[in-house]
């Protein structure tokens, strides 16, 4: 959520950490304000003049109150006093809502998170807004950039050597061409004025036949050069290509829960895929391009400025105008190919957002909707890209026109020189116009791809940021370098935690708690009071704020990652199978377990009985996410799966929550094996599913208010015992309409 939106009059966005405007002040009066947020003040300006300021610590709490159609900002103090800080209309609260948090937590923790900890941070120089970029892709250095993409190719620098020395080589060859050429008309075609005419002896013949035999040569080693230029550069492009996507392949896996939730899967296949080709093109043709353009660019100059250095610089003179055009016109366009990637990149999350819901999309039969939504996602990206490319190609052909004015300057000075018209310029054959000019026209062709480059930078810049803001993101759950492979018992302490997916936002407050090995725990507590939470951090899906989860007395930052998820293992409510057989998927986390093993484990979990009932037993393809097995199916696999990883530690979140009740017991057979002499951690909204645990967890709003066995918990009648009341309840009211529903049907005796 971005915080800094609007500056009061006569100032700046960058004096402040945060700026939000409200228009409401003192008895509703409607005002234009501003609440501008320093590193230790609070300003409330009114019109651009200072109304009223507040240092951090004036107040204790910062809190945002709803009104009747307004809302309110407040400040509070000890004894329960408040003052109104200011005031807005509804659609503000949010923002001050979150505003105030960020404030209460300094109050805590003496910690001012700045706007670039929240969602939706900007470019600090540009002021765009960052989207999910970390850093700013027009701001950032370009040079920077394109170096990271050519360090990639030093695995193959032999074979991308190769392949410039072979375009080095033609493009030499092509340097040769033109001479030849003019040898053959000064010599053989159009004799210099005064010169004998040729005497079509055999020397003569020999002559003109060995010119014309040098041509065909040079013609062959060219296409033998190109062969092997385009086989080296094929090479390096695949091998090149392969490793990009492999490597943010990898990285994406290796990114921590938090960063994966900030991206959408869309946007990480896009990476991988799309922005991954892009430079893998880019790499291979303008990466060599680049090197053998400048070349042949600086060799055709030199040899022009050493004919002659006058009509050169008439050939160059326009260069500096065309330079300049495109600089201007590089901004914009890289602009709307930032939009454009954006755009694609929204159109491919709806993509798959719609083909991952597709049972709601139909079951809402909403397919207009969605297809509405995807066809103005890609027109947008479609509108964003050919306005790139409408700037372009109207600049682009004034942009050529100025350059070939140069050869016409050529043509114009030089034919005057054939003629003998400009004593001061000297006198030029018709063969040397003709190997000038061809030089003219060999050094536009660099120039026209070193003008056209911009362009292309434009496109794969916003590609490379992409691609590389994923490889170097640190990853901030990672393996402490002194890390060890433990092998756990299956002790868990909680030990005055504090976690928060926001740091100014505690989920988790002090939690406090031992689980000894072997026992069966019960989390329990409201929706929302951090019980999933308190599952991620046993798992290290994220790191603690404060405080330190512990296994068998080592902290988990201890334990190398790997070695702690290989002992753990988890059944979710939803489970998720891969495409591929019921063997295959029991085997995911144990692919060296025997078939033996496989149907024992099934056998435990009571799936073996409805595997083997399966066409292909154990090797029937479970199809998209395991679709064409029931919940129930789905879920006992995924036991089958548990119990084959043999863990130390097993956590159920919800595990049964979506079973009917005799699917329920079936699994809760299956179940109890799996945690038999195991550490278990389980979540069940079903509170009676919990009761058998050896000891329960109360949470409420993060913090853990009562532990202790069902039956002291209940004596206790405190939180637990109302949501068990609350749950025996509501049990008891749908019995009763279900009761009522029966009575009222139809007997079909009497129809
Ligand atoms: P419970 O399992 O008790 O229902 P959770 O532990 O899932 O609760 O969530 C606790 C709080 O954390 C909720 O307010 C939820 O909105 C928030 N939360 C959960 N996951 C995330 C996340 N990935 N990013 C931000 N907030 C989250």
């Amino acid at each position: 959520m971005n915080l800094l939106l609007k500056a009061p009059k006569g100032h700046e966005l960058s004096e402040y950490i945060f700026s939000l405007p409200f228009n409401l002040y003192g008895k509703a009066k409607k005002v234009d304000g501003v609440l501008a947020v320093t590193k230790s003040e609070l300003l409330v300006y009114i019109d651009g003049e200072i109304k009223d300021r507040y240092s951090f610590d004036e107040y204790e709490e910062y809190a945002c109150e709803q009104l009747i159609g307004c809302s309110m900002m407040v400040g509070k103090i000890a004894d329960r006093s408040q003052k109104c800080i200011c005031a807005f209309t509804q659609d503000s609260f949010i923002m001050f809502a979150e505003l105030c948090k960020i404030l209460n937590h300094y109050l805590t923790t003496g910690v001012l998170v700045e706007e670039s900890d929240i969602d939706e941070p900007k470019c600090p120089k540009c002021g765009l807004p960052l989207d999910s970029f970390t850093e700013c892709p027009y701001c950032a250095s370009k040079v920077k950039t394109f170096s990271k993409i050519f360090a990639r190719l030093k695995p193959y620098k032999g074979v991308f050597a190769i392949a410039i020395i072979c375009t080095v080589l033609g493009e030499l060859l092509n340097v040769v061409s033109p001479m030849i050429n003019r040898l053959l008309i000064d010599n053989y075609v159009w004799l210099p004025e005064g010169s004998e005419p040729v005497i079509w002896n055999a020397q003569a013949w020999l002559g003109f036949g060995i010119l014309c035999a040098s041509m065909f040569v040079i013609i062959i080693i060219n296409t033998v050069l190109n062969w092997a230029n385009m086989k080296a550069s094929f090479y390096v492009s695949l091998n090149l290509g392969q490793d990009l996507r492999q490597d943010v392949f990898n990285k994406t896996l290796d990114l921590s829960m938090n960063s994966i939730s900030k991206k959408t899967a869309g946007d990480l296949i896009n990476r991988v895929s799309n922005d991954a080709n892009k430079l893998q093109s880019f790499m291979t043709d303008n990466g060599k391009n680049a090197i053998v353009r400048i070349f042949s660019l600086v060799i055709v100059a030199i040899i022009m400025f050493t004919m002659d250095w006058r009509l050169s610089l008439l050939a160059i003179l326009p260069i500096p105008i065309v330079v300049v055009i495109i600089k201007r016109a590089y901004n914009t366009i890289q602009m709307y190919y930032g939009r454009s990637w954006r755009f694609s990149n929204a159109h491919s999350k709806l993509l798959h957002d719609a083909l991952d819901g597709i049972r709601v999309v139909k079951t809402c039969g909403t397919e207009e909707l969605e297809i509405e939504k995807y066809r103005t996602a890609s027109e947008n990206a479609a509108k964003a890209a050919s306005k790139a490319e409408v700037v372009w190609y109207l600049i682009w052909p004034a942009c050529d026109f100025l350059l070939t004015i140069g050869n016409y300057f050529v043509l114009y000075f030089g034919s005057m020189m054939i003629l003998s018209r400009l004593p001061m310029f000297g006198t030029f054959t018709l063969g040397q116009l003709t190997q000038f000019t061809s030089y003219v026209a060999m050094l536009y062709t660099p120039l026209r791809w070193l003008m056209q480059l911009p362009r292309q930078l434009a496109d794969v810049s916003v590609s490379a940021s992409k691609v590389f803001e994923i490889l170097e993101e640190n990853t901030d759950v990672r393996d402490a370098k002194d890390c060890i492979d433990l092998d756990i018992k299956g002790d868990i302490s909680f030990d005055h935690v504090y976690f928060g997916y926001k740091v100014y936002n505690p989920v988790l407050k002090d939690v406090t708690v031992n689980l000894e090995k072997g026992k069966m725990y019960g989390i329990v507590g409201h929706s929302g009071a951090g019980k999933s939470t308190m599952i991620n951090l046993v798992l290290r899906l994220y790191d603690v704020t404060q405080g330190a989860v512990k296994i068998d007395g080592v902290d988990i930052r201890k334990i190398s990652q790997e070695s702690l998820r290989s002992q753990v293992g988890v059944v979710l409510q939803e489970t998720y199978l891969f495409e591929g057989t019921v063997l295959e998927n029991i085997t995911y986390a144990n692919p060296k377990a025997t078939f033996e093993e496989v149907v024992q484990a099934a056998k435990i979990a009571h799936c073996h009985e409805f595997i083997t009932k399966l066409p292909d037993g154990y090797n029937t393809r479970v199809g998209n996410k395991g679709h064409t097995l029931s919940g129930g199916e789905r879920q006992r696999v995924a036991i089958a799966r548990a119990i084959l990883h043999n863990p130390k530690i097993i956590i159920l979140d919800e595990a049964t929550a979506s079973l009917d009740t005799e699917t329920e017991r079936q699994i809760q057979e299956g179940l109890a094996e799996l945690c038999r002499g195991r550490t278990t951690i389980a979540i069940a909204h079903r509170l009676s599913t919990l009761s058998n645990a050896d000891q329960l967890i109360v949470l409420d709003k993060g913090r853990m208010v009562e532990t202790g066995s069902h039956e002291e918990l209940m004596r206790k009648k405190g939180v637990y015992y109302e949501l068990v009341m609350a749950q025996r309840k509501t049990t008891k009211m749908r019995e009763a309409n279900i009761d009522a529903v029966e009575e009222h049907k139809p007997n079909p005796a009497m129809a």
